[in-house]
């Protein structure tokens, strides 16, 4: 039992942690970070991820103020477009089928571009995201989906450099060392239950902020929750997230809130290892499909790959594709797509056939029914609308008509060989249940009233997204409300 109490513990060590660590110690609060990983596997799914970050800007003149050093060259050749509050709420309204909690989303929207700022003021880089988020088109890149930012280093820089500014400010982190329970007194959480290197031991603090990510890495709850054969779905990001912030909560009454039963997946290499690896964290990456078609096992088309920017798709179609027979499907692209594919799909460890011939093809698909495969390529190619001009740039309407399941865009023809196909599963990346909290992180309990003492930001947080997510909400998310449960547990340690 340690004594001395903190002002504020943390749980957690991903970029949600971090944004809360700092900001309660910039308000006089001392700060212990507890990470379950050790230190060469710390920051969560944060380490994991590309590092963009959904802003609202107004161009150019809004991205120089986050990255000073972009070149007048740069902008001349650069259509940065406009992300308004009035986008950002549609896009989290529309993708979520109007079920996000309209507070929490209002909240986002309107401190994100502040809160970049405010953790470039504290170390952190970033850069626009050329390549993933725009396409070059006759010399000029514009960027599509909302997404112009990203942190520099991607997800391992965000993390290193919050680690470092950790540091300077005189955050005491301790890793390998997994809380397990909440502790409560008389004036509500006063401490936090863990076990380090198998010893138990109870840390004592006026607030606790519980920022530990979702429950993606934890199997049994994946099937209980998701359902039936999430089991066998891979994990993209970090093992360490098990659902214990959650669970904590719930063990002293915190309020479930949003879509329990509803994930963040993706289309991913088929034979990925169980758990990301945080070292090439992009390697199962499938994500050229709106390029390609995609088929199951019966050799026919399952979904509309061209429905929308990859951004607004891509987190349902793990789902998609789970739900297939054998829970795998196949991405065919042919010559005209290749040069569209993103590089992960170059890298050793992809499930690849290639074919001078789509009969060839069909034959080294193997799981594949042959016949219907050939079929649906003829009755693609066939559908496809050749009159309007493809542009990946925008939603170019370059779709099929006629077909049982259309492509609503980017629909080329599959007919210039050499022809390749990737094989995919489901990939989890989080889950989208979670504690409710209010604007200001106060974690709710049933009758909707603030567990005192106790905060909660990032992946376990419920109620933001359903059914799918706007790539590049989470992190932005998780530094808005880290940000914030910073600086509310230290005014209630404060008190
Ligand atoms: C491959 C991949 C790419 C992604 N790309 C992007 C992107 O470009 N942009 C974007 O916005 N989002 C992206 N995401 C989603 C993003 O990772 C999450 O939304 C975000 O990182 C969540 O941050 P967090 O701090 O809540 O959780 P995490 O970063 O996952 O941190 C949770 C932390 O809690 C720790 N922990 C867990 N249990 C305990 C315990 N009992 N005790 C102590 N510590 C514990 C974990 O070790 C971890 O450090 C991506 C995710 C993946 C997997």
């Amino acid at each position: 039992m340690n004594d001395q109490p903190y002002d504020v513990v943390v749980v957690g060590g991903g970029n949600a942690a971090l944004c809360a660590a700092l900001s309660a110690r910039e308000r006089g609060a001392s700060v212990l970070v507890l990470e379950r990983a050790p230190e060469d596997k710390r920051g969560g799914n944060s380490a994991f991820t590309g590092g963009g970050f959904r802003i609202v800007h107004h161009g150019a003149d809004d991205i120089r103020k986050i990255v000073p050093d972009l070149t007048d060259e740069e902008i001349a050749r650069t259509d940065f477009g406009q992300y308004t509050a009035e986008d950002y709420l549609d896009d989290l309204g529309r993708i979520t089928q109007y079920y996000v909690d309209p507070d929490l989303a209002e909240t986002i929207v309107r401190n994100s571009t502040d809160t970049v700022h405010w953790m470039r003021e504290r170390g952190v880089k970033f850069m626009p995201n050329y390549g993933r988020q725009a396409y070059n088109v006759n010399g000029r890149f514009k960027f599509f989906g909302g997404v112009v930012i990203y942190a520099n280093g991607g997800g391992r820089g965000l993390i290193d450099l919050l680690y470092k500014a950790a540091d300077k400010h005189g955050i005491t982190v301790r890793c390998r060392t997994q809380a397990r329970h909440l502790v409560c007194g008389s004036n509500g959480v006063d401490g936090v239950r863990v076990v380090g290197n198998g010893v138990e031991d109870v840390i004592r603090a006026r607030a606790v902020v519980l920022a530990s990510g979702g429950f993606e890495a934890n199997r049994e709850m994946r099937t209980r929750y998701l359902g039936p054969g999430w089991d066998m779905a891979k994990v993209r990001g970090t093992r360490y997230n098990t659902g214990d912030g959650i669970q904590m909560a719930l063990d002293i009454g915190a309020q479930s809130y949003g879509q329990w039963s509803g994930c963040h997946s993706v289309a991913w290499e088929r034979y990925a290892p169980d758990f990301g690896d945080v070292e090439h964290p992009h390697a199962g990456y499938r994500h050229s499909y709106p390029f390609g078609i995609m088929v199951n096992a019966d050799g026919r088309r399952f979904v509309d790959e061209g429905a929308d920017f990859r951004n607004y798709t891509y987190a349902r179609y793990g789902r998609v594709v789970l739900q297939q027979p054998g829970s795998f499907a196949w991405q065919i692209f042919d010559q005209q797509a290749k040069p569209l594919l993103r590089d992960e799909y170059k890298l050793r460890g992809a499930t690849k056939v290639t074919a001078n011939t789509l009969e060839e093809l069909a034959d080294r698909m193997q799981d594949v029914h042959g016949r219907n495969f050939l079929e649906t390529v003829r009755q693609f190619n066939a559908a496809v609308r050749r009159d309007v001009p493809f542009d990946p740039n925008v939603r170019d309407g370059r779709c099929t008509v006629g077909l049982e399941v259309n492509k609503s865009n980017w629909a080329n023809p599959i007919e210039v060989a050499p022809f390749e196909a990737y094989s995919v599963g489901c990939g989890i990346t989080f889950t989208f249940g979670g504690l409710k909290i209010d604007t200001r992180t106060h974690v709710l309990d049933m009758e909707d009233a603030a567990i005192p003492g106790l905060y909660a930001a990032g992946e376990l947080v419920g109620g933001l997204y359903y059914f799918n997510y706007p790539g590049s909400t989470g992190l932005m998310a998780g530094s808005v409300f880290g940000r914030i449960a910073g600086r509310e547990a230290a005014a209630h340690a404060a008190r």
